[in-house]
């Protein structure tokens, strides 16, 4: 599968690992939008959260279990925000479901 998110989980494309485990992926991103900009992906591929379901949503879970860790390892003590873009309307440019963890600014309150 030519999917980029899957590259990078495998090694063949290089990534700035924060977090990895058996479910996990996570990798600082490569334009960050904030002074801590990290991808949390989940290691089975899923094209967004539109592919979500009963037989995989346990990665889900253990995406948002282990968000906290990445967060407290980022030092984010003050907030955070976590986002993942969908489709065409949502801006996904990348197709495999991935979520966006900014923080270490006041962030806007505009989110859209
Ligand atoms: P989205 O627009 O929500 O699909 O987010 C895709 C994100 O992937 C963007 O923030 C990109 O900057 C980021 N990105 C694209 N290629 C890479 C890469 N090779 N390493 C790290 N981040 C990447």
């Amino acid at each position: 599968m030519d999917c980029l998110f899957c590259k990078i989980i495998a090694g063949d494309i290089p990534s700035a690992k924060v977090y990895e485990d058996e479910m996990v992926y996570a990798f600082r991103d490569i334009a960050p939008m904030a002074p801590v900009h990290v991808l949390i992906v989940p290691k089975c591929h899923m094209a967004s959260v539109d592919e979500v379901n009963g037989d995989n949503s346990t990665y889900i879970s253990r995406i948002f279990e282990v968000i906290p860790q990445i967060a407290a390892a980022a030092d984010l003590k003050d907030g955070y925000r976590v986002v993942t873009n969908c489709g065409e309307h949502g801006c996904q440019s990348v197709k495999h479901l991935h979520f966006h963890l900014l923080g270490g600014k006041q962030l806007s309150e505009e989110m859209a």
